[in-house]
């Protein structure tokens, strides 16, 4: 159907319904493409998960939760989640099409946005977020990926892949999420609620009107370290002369204690058309530094008028099904008893930021390293007042620094051998389709990487051997990032259903439906199934089969036809065998009648006397009892003309025997004489 991994569907038609057109995004999980639902005749968004994830339970349910979360919500700032399903080994989510771009687009060409445009296009955020919260659920991924601008403006909340029913979520179990937008509690494993929504929102806000991230840094674990440990700078030391209502508003969305935030969407769109409607012209279109105004004009984005409002962001007509980005932030995934300490690591410094860096978990001698560190660092901010932004101590703040400072040193030093040859190093993943999982770990193992190996159905690469690798082969990653292969256990085999029985049509539907091929078709003749019925398939039902596998039927072409035989003229008893041996039933006729030709007894005629019958039909035989009996009167002493004339009459044949000549002309004798025979029988005249 499609190939592993990257299979591309463009062009393809989904569960019978949805033709793949473009493809507008690729990310670690799934792809999203643009779609015709061709049942409803419009353009559609359609989440495909990878191939090699459909087998895994964790990544259906997240698809599953999607759905569900979604269904839950109507709102004209969430996209609405049409329809879900799978279509053999794809597993889809059908979402309304947003046609525009992302927030990240936004972001990435324009840098830093006014506050005007800023807070613009966080209301409707918030406002779907509101929505989220108000049903019990919670996002738990926002980021700026996740919110679609519409090119006629409407801006709406998605990926509600890993939002959640508030009262499900517990400490345990993973941490997902992005770890640039990640709230404290979250990388601390700890419940998350609506609050950890609002963090997130901050940090994108904070992003918004800076133009970076608060927090960041080579690998993730520095990050997610800095989201427990650190406070988020007011904006205002980014973009100079920002009003202080904005700062407030985004470090108290910001708040390490999720006690110290807005309580959910609701509490923070009040604030915020609060500060909307109180900061001056002159604040709301403060030009950031970073702003890049050339930039402005080729993504599209407007500053919004004076007195505009929000939906009146106007996004140009760039094409965004020709945006295939990898994403910059990447949701990751880690087992939630790993991220206390993962969030202690700091890793040395050095190289770009690599987006696709998961956390990992620490050795042991690491971990009580940096837990040693932890608890020096927990001293520290035991003894330091919490810090509010207005009432800033440039004396603490230097202190501070020198601490950072000394601990960024210190782990410099290892940075180089980390980053040069170490697990930091990159390395590019060897091609090992259809080796043996052997010669692949092999071949990985040569080239730096640990692997793990998942079993997977596969139509094509015989059992025991590799499918291929995530990340694909080619992909260049750190040599400390897992690799994991998938091993193919063969087909994925299903149980054929049963066809026999059903109408053509109806087998084939079946076959299509159970996704097989339609083998050679057979007919035959059977007395009993009518023409066109299922009377035998190979593979038989219960079969267990790949997909695609083609099944074989013979079909009822109605009962043999049997060409009547041809009976007149023998006896009854000949008759009857020779009718019953072809499968015919003989029936005879209660009337007989006479015939000259037929021997009494035997067949004088038959109903169908030609022609195909089937068997067991009846064919009438009507028997002879011989040539009528006719009296013949006596003419002797008559003459021998007349005699004659009056004989054939009566349908005899007439012999003369002359005696003498004849001369006289008088019947002497006659022979049979004044008895009864049959027709036409000859009778001699003995004439003097
Ligand atoms: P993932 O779970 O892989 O992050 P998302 O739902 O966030 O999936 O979709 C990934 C990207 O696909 C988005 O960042 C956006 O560019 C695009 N996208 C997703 N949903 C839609 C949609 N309904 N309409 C248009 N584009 C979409
Ligand atoms: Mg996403």
């Amino acid at each position: 159907m499609q190939e592993h991994g990257s299979g591309n569907l463009v062009g393809t038609l989904v569960d019978n319904r949805y033709q793949v057109k473009s493809r507008l995004a690729r990310g670690g999980m799934s792809t999203v493409y643009v779609a015709t639902d061709q049942r409803l005749e419009r353009d559609v968004a359609l989440k495909v998960l990878h191939p090699h994830f459909v087998s895994d339970d964790t990544f259906l349910d997240r698809l599953a939760r999607e759905a569900k979360a979604a269904a839950k919500l109507s709102h004209p700032h969430v996209v609405g989640v049409l329809d879900q399903g799978t279509d053999g080994q794809i597993a889809y989510l059908v979402m309304e099409y947003i046609k525009g771009h992302t927030l990240r687009d936004v972001l990435n060409e324009k840098g830093a946005l006014s506050p005007r445009l800023a807070l613009a296009l966080i209301d409707p955020v918030a406002e779907g977020l509101a929505a989220a919260h108000s049903a019990g659920l919670i996002h738990r991924d926002i980021k700026p990926e996740n919110v679609l601008i519409a090119n006629d403006g409407r801006i709406k909340v998605g990926d509600f892949g890993l939002a959640r029913a508030v009262t499900t979520s517990t400490s345990t179990g993973t941490l997902i999420g992005t770890v640039a937008y990640l709230s404290p509690e979250l990388v601390l494993g700890k419940p998350a609620d609506a609050r950890s929504d609002i963090y997130s929102v901050g940090i994108m806000l904070y992003e918004m009107l800076t133009g970076r991230q608060p927090f960041e840094g080579d690998v993730p674990i520095q990050v997610a370290y800095q989201h427990v440990h650190g406070t988020v700078e007011a904006p205002s030391a980014q973009v100079p002369g920002l009003a202080s209502e904005v700062d407030e508003l985004v470090q108290w969305c910001t708040a390490g204690d999720p006690e110290n935030r807005p309580v959910d969407g609701n509490a923070l769109l009040s604030e915020l058309r609060h500060i909307r409607t109180n900061l001056s012209d002159a604040e709301l279109d403060l030009q950031p530094p970073a702003a890049r105004k050339d930039n402005a004009a080729a993504s599209g984005v407007k500053e919004p008028g004076a007195r505009q409002e929000a939906t009146e962001v106007v996004i140009g007509a760039a094409e965004p099904t020709e945006i295939i980005a990898r994403a910059n932030n990447p949701t990751t995934v880690l087992p939630a008893n790993i991220a206390p300490a993962a969030l202690q690591a700091s890793r040395p410094v050095g190289l770009p930021q690599d987006p696709e860096l998961p956390l990992r978990p620490l050795g042991k001698r690491e971990q009580r390293k940096l837990e040693r560190d932890d608890e020096r660092a927990r001293n520290r901010a035991a003894a330091t007042p919490v810090r509010s932004l207005r009432e800033g101590d440039p004396r603490r703040r230097g202190a501070l620094w020198i601490v950072v400072l000394v601990i960024a040193a210190v782990l410099a030093t290892g940075a180089g051998w980390f980053f040069g040859m170490g697990p930091g190093s990159p390395g590019t993943i060897p091609d090992v389709a259809n080796k043996t999982v052997a010669e692949a770990q092999q071949l990985l193992g040569t080239a730096g990487f640990q692997s793990n190996t998942k079993d997977v159905f596969d139509d094509d690469v015989p059992s025991g051997l590799v499918v291929g690798s995530d990340p694909e082969a080619g992909r260049e990653i750190r040599k400390f990032q897992p690799v994991a292969l998938f091993v193919s256990k063969g087909p994925q085999l299903f149980p054929l259903p049963e066809m026999t029985g059903k109408s053509l049509d109806q087998a084939k539907s079946t076959l299509n439906e159970a996704e097989m091929a339609l083998g050679p078709v057979t007919e035959k003749f059977d007395e009993t199934a009518p023409v066109g019925t299922v009377l035998a398939q190979d593979p038989a039902p219960g079969t267990a089969v790949k997909r695609g596998t083609p099944v074989s039927l013979t079909v009822s072409k109605g009962p043999q036809p049997i060409p009547v035989p041809d009976v007149r003229g023998k006896s009854q008893d000949e008759a009857v065998k020779t009718l019953e041996a072809a499968g015919l039933k003989a029936v005879i006729a209660t009337e007989t009648v006479n015939d000259k030709n037929v021997p009494k007894g035997a067949v004088a005629a038959q109903a169908p006397a030609s022609g195909t019958l089937t068997k067991g039909q009846p064919v009438t035989l009507t028997v002879s009892k011989g040539p009528k009996l006719v009296e013949v009167p006596s003419f002797i002493g008559k003459q021998a003309d007349d005699a004659r004339k009056a004989l054939e009459k009566l349908g005899f044949q007439v012999r003369v025997n002359n005696i003498l000549g004849g001369f006289f002309g008088t019947v002497r004798d006659q022979d049979p004489v004044e008895t009864e025979v049959p027709e036409g029988s000859v009778v001699t005249l003995t004439v003097v």
